[in-house]
């Protein structure tokens, strides 16, 4: 039952009406590498010369790249320009920190690749709360991993609700975000350790909830926690085996709507914990 009493929902594909394909023609983004070639390619990839990595502008040209990969929201491009991503990953692969592209965080996960972070975090803002309220409100991210699309969410959010399954990244995140926990002007971050496909109904219901690992289903936890003019952004494999794509949400009064965007390739949305 939803908090005003009224029975929740079931979960999609079964009384989600689907309003628009919004796949476009020539695909914004072209989807995240598989973890083993992320991996290949940041052994390969050449290094930035002639900047710290600690440099602004490091992150600056980072945002133009993203906002020439088709991002138009420019609160979206100045948080990714205020977060030193080099500091979510391992310090070998630092030097790749800055260009758009997933990394290996090691467990077999990656770090999402900026433009698809900026994508998915714009699809957001777009949605009916966000835009009346001019930020995400509060959020639930499921797939903490190392902690860096928290870091970003924080900077457009009120509070931050992040789940990770895998013990070990759940720690590593903590102490990567570490020093923006406190930092003022930022949304409150708090790490759950937990199976996301269940949500955490502690805080919902959630303005907003993004997911960065990809099922075949949406949890019915998901759009039950989803406040009315909440907006959810997925990745999902349509059919098994078939490529996923970004999958918008909106929950109003009466119903829940669907759309479909872009194809990403996110890791997979797993059942339990580890
Ligand atoms: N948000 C990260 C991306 C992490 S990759 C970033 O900033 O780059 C996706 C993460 O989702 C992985 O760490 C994986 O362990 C996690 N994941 C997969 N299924 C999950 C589930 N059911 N609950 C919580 N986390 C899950």
């Amino acid at each position: 039952m939803s908090r005003n009493g009224r029975r929740a929902p079931p979960g999609f594909p079964l009384s989600i009406e689907r309003v628009a394909d919004a796949s476009r023609a020539a695909p914004l983004l072209r989807p995240q590498r598989p973890v083993h070639e992320a991996a290949e390619h940041a052994r390969r990839a050449a290094a930035p010369t002639g900047l710290g990595l600690d440099s602004e502008a490091v992150r600056a040209r980072m945002a133009e790249r993203v906002r020439a990969a088709g991002i138009g929201d420019e609160r979206v491009l100045a948080a990714l320009a205020a977060v030193p991503r080099h500091q979510f990953i391992d310090s070998a692969l630092a030097t790749q920190a800055y260009e758009d592209t997933s990394l290996p965080i090691g467990h077999g996960q990656t770090i999402s690749k900026p433009s698809v972070v900026a994508r998915m975090i714009e699809l957001l803002l777009d949605g009916a709360a966000a835009r009346a309220s001019g930020h995400l409100g509060r959020v639930l991210e499921i797939g903490t991993g190392c902690g860096y699309q928290a870091a970003v969410l924080a900077r457009l959010a009120r509070n931050v609700i992040s789940i990770e399954r895998l013990k070990p990244l759940h720690d590593k995140a903590r102490e990567n975000l570490a020093p923006w926990r406190s930092a003022r002007g930022l949304a409150d971050i708090r790490l759950v350790y937990g199976d996301g496909r269940l949500g955490h109904p502690p805080n919902a219901p959630y303005a907003s909830i993004i997911a960065a690992a990809g099922g075949e289903d949406l949890p019915a936890a998901w759009t039950e926690q989803l406040a009315v003019g909440g907006r959810l952004v997925a990745p999902l494999h349509d059919a098994p085996g078939r490529p996923q794509r970004l999958v918008v949400v909106d929950r109003t009064e009466a119903a829940l709507r669907h759309s479909v965007h872009e194809a990403v390739h996110f890791v997979p949305l797993r059942s339990g914990l580890a």
